[in-house]
């Protein structure tokens, strides 16, 4: 895969690591925390495997490492040892300038706070990440985005004027105008009701398969993790069972 304009060389991507069908893998990945006199093992070795299109969700208790899991797979953190690799691309040899474009360009991310600009309008919300990048907003998809994600008729508004859901569906369509490989989603329903968090995981699964999208969502809400198509679980750091069971949908 190439970042448009600014292709890293392969070598410098792959890392001698055979991707095969799998978007993302890590390998022995871990991560400590140290607090004072206190040590947490956040990941203690995860090893995991998303193939290209799949969507994942993620669930464990609080604490038990989604987070910090997520962040290593969008570059948002370094891991203390093992790999990560994201579309061939090795984030463990990248260096922070790489992993910024990598950021910007191949992953999106949701999270539970909406973190919309108060003071731009719904579709300069969606555009304001890619401007600040130096690159032209594809019209047709803001429009495209706006309408399938439900929000067109809100295009001129500000996120103040907004539902919860509606804030979070303008998150969305911010996370996809820059058509990323991978959807990272960090507790996207944490702040919604039931029947809005169905509609937001509902639609977010839609324009991942629309998009050809891999899709990774972390939540302790098992009726949401229910809708992807495998759940992996987290415990201590750890995968639990070796990378998680089908959920049939
Ligand atoms: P989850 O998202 O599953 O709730 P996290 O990945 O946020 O869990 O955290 C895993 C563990 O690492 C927790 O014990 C948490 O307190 C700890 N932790 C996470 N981030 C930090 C940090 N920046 N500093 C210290 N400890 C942290
Ligand atoms: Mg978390």
């Amino acid at each position: 895969m190439i970042f448009q304009g600014y292709d890293i060389p392969s070598e410098q991507r792959n890392g001698g690591i055979a991707v095969e069908h799998a978007i993302v893998k890590t390998i022995s990945l871990k991560k400590q925390y140290k607090t004072g006199t206190q040590t947490v093992a956040a990941l203690d070795g995860v090893d995991f495997e998303v193939k290209e299109r799949e969507f994942v969700s993620i669930i464990g208790k609080s604490g038990c490492g989604k987070s910090t899991l997520l962040h290593m797979l969008g570059g948002l953190d370094k891991p203390d040892s093992g790999t990560v690799v994201v579309d061939g691309m090795n984030l463990s040899e990248m260096d922070e300038e790489e992993l910024a474009l990598f950021r910007r360009r191949k992953a999106g991310f949701v999270f539970q706070q909406y973190n919309l600009i108060p003071d731009l309008d719904v579709c300069d919300n969606i555009t304001f990440p890619l401007k600040l990048d130096g690159v032209r907003p594809d019209e047709g998809l803001v429009g495209e985005l706006l309408s399938s994600l439900h929000i067109a008729d809100k295009a001129q508004m500000f996120p103040a004027m907004l539902s919860g859901g509606e804030q979070q569906r303008v998150a969305i369509a911010r996370a996809l105008a820059a058509r990323p490989a991978i959807i990272l989603a960090d507790e996207p329903t944490g702040s919604l009701d039931t029947l809005a968090s169905h509609d937001v995981i509902g639609l977010l699964k839609v324009m991942a398969k629309k998009y050809q999208q891999t899709l990774i969502v972390v939540t302790h809400d098992l009726d949401i993790a229910q809708m992807a198509d495998r759940i992996v679980r987290l415990k201590d750091g750890k995968l639990w069972n070796g990378g998680g069971f089908y959920a049939g949908k």
